[in-house]
């Protein structure tokens, strides 16, 4: 049997209730063969479900829940923010990322129109525009809303894992909150590392852990779907010649952020990996991986400002310290000019145009080789701490069978019931994300 929508209207008057009915032709084939049409009135969901908690997931679901949808947003990670509560500061202004991610956090928290998953993954989705028959599976947390953060089953664990927040810079005990502005304000137990030890039951005053908690499957019938699945950082060790995984002090861009922020394991100190000390003289690399056919062919349009950015950071904790920027161009578009002209005028920033060929390994620092194209002299610079500006790659997902370009960013047409936000469906900025994903809400509003 095919189904197709031929019409649809509304059943009352409020175009927000859940269910509108909708004239569906059914094309049956009876048992000679022969096919037949018959319209039928079926209900149609109104739901729109999110898939993806980042800020581009969180800002569809609020914008769709408060023109008075129901949303339904999923979220693979134990906390919602995605990659935005991971940094220490926004470009331009340099304001912690919390602050507007505050806001929506409370637009979700008083708003009974959003029902949020974390820990959940879409496992299967059937069915078509208007009618999506959608299958998660939300894995256990261990830990119920009876948790009010008190840390004591932290305390009392004896097992460890690498703190995936941090990058593996540092690590958790297994029974552990995210991190120190999560929402849900809770803990967690990650079961591959957890031994089953019941220390942090009878640690727990409130009875908040259930270490024989299940996956649990849950069945949603919704009308449109919004993928905001974001990036994940290209793998630095696919990169050879440039020693991450090699060089202890080689980093990437977002072990930078976790280091400079207040929150990391470092309390905000910029600290070399291999010995703890105030790096003096720090090159950022930039393009590691980006615009080039054998690793991301593509320009991930923010790693310039983020490298510009962390140089702040540099200058800002270690007074006495230098910066080389190592570039093939600097792309700053439109207002953030003002913004590279800003940190660049600072006589101990040095921008190097020049693709760096290596960085080895000199006594207990590093040298960055490079082709200075502007002078045409071969450089090779000492630094304390190199710093890869690695791009955004596309998340991947199963579950959803959906068009993507050659690059794997999602790309959806208008009227498909199903549509992409944020860095899901091309490499962006915060604020342009956000544009899209109020742009997503509205495409999900108009197509169920
Ligand atoms: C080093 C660096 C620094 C940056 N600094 C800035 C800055 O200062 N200012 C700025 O404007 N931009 C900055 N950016 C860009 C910024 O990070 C992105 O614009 C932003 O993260 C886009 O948000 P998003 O919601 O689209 O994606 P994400 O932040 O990646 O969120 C996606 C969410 O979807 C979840 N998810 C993924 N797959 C699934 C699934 N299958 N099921 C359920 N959930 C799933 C993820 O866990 C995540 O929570 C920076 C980027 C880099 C690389
Ligand atoms: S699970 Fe219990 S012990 Fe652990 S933080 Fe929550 S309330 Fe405290
Ligand atoms: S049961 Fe698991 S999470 Fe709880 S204390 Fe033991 S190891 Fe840690």
């Amino acid at each position: 049997m095919r189904l197709t929508t031929k019409d649809s209207k509304e059943t009352t008057k409020d175009s927000k209730e859940k269910v509108k009915k909708t004239f569906v032709n059914f094309v049956v084939k009876s048992h000679n063969g022969k096919r037949s049409s018959l319209f039928a009135e079926v209900d149609m969901s109104q739901d729109i479900l999110v898939i993806g908690g980042g800020i581009s997931g969180i800002t569809t679901a609020v914008e769709a829940a408060e023109t008075g949808y129901n949303v339904i947003l999923v979220e693979k990670n134990p906390y919602l923010g995605g990659r935005v509560v991971q940094m220490n500061r926004y470009f331009p202004k340099l304001c912690p990322p919390y602050c507007g991610m505050e806001i929506n956090l409370r637009r979700i928290r008083t708003n009974n129109k959003i029902r949020h998953y974390t820990l959940t993954e879409v496992q299967n989705i059937t069915g078509n525009k208007g009618n999506y028959e959608v299958t998660i599976k939300v894995n256990p947390r261990c830990v119920n809303e009876k948790c009010t953060a008190c840390g004591e089953c932290s305390k009392v664990c004896p097992a460890e894992r690498a703190n995936d927040f941090n990058f593996g810079i540092n690590s958790t005990k297994a029974a552990y909150l995210p991190h120190e502005l999560a929402f849900p304000y809770r803990y967690v137990v990650d079961s591959s590392a957890c031994i089953k030890c019941g220390a942090c039951v009878d640690a727990c005053k409130y009875g908040a852990i259930n270490l024989q908690m299940q996956p649990e499957i849950v069945k949603l019938n919704v009308g449109s779907i919004v993928t905001a699945t974001g990036w994940q950082p290209y793998d630095a060790k696919k990169i050879d010649n440039l020693g991450f995984g090699k060089h202890k002090d080689v980093i990437t861009n977002m072990m930078m952020e976790r280091l400079a922020a207040p929150n990391g394991p470092t309390c905000g100190k910029i600290l070399r990996p291999s010995d703890q000390k105030e790096p003096k003289r720090v090159a950022f690399v930039q393009c590691a991986g980006s615009r080039d056919e054998n690793h991301l062919a593509y320009c991930s349009a923010v790693c310039c400002l983020a490298s510009l950015k962390q140089i702040t950071y540099v200058r800002e904790n270690i007074p006495d310290s230098e910066a080389y920027m190592f570039y093939i161009d600097v792309r700053t578009p439109g207002r953030y000019e003002e913004f590279y002209t800003k940190v660049n005028s600072d006589e101990k920033v040095h921008l190097i145009k020049g693709k760096v060929a290596s960085v080895e390994q000199d006594g207990d620092g590093l040298i960055v080789v490079a082709e200075d194209i502007l002078s045409g002299v071969k450089s090779r610079v000492n630094v304390d701490l190199v710093v890869l500006s690695c791009g955004m790659q596309p998340t991947n997902f199963s579950g959803l069978n959906i068009n993507r370009d050659k690059n794997g960013f999602i790309s959806t047409e208008q009227g498909s019931g199903i549509y992409a936000s944020g860095v899901a469906k091309k490499p962006q900025d915060v604020s342009s994300s956000v544009q899209d994903a109020t742009g997503a809400a509205l495409r999900a509003i108009q197509s169920r």
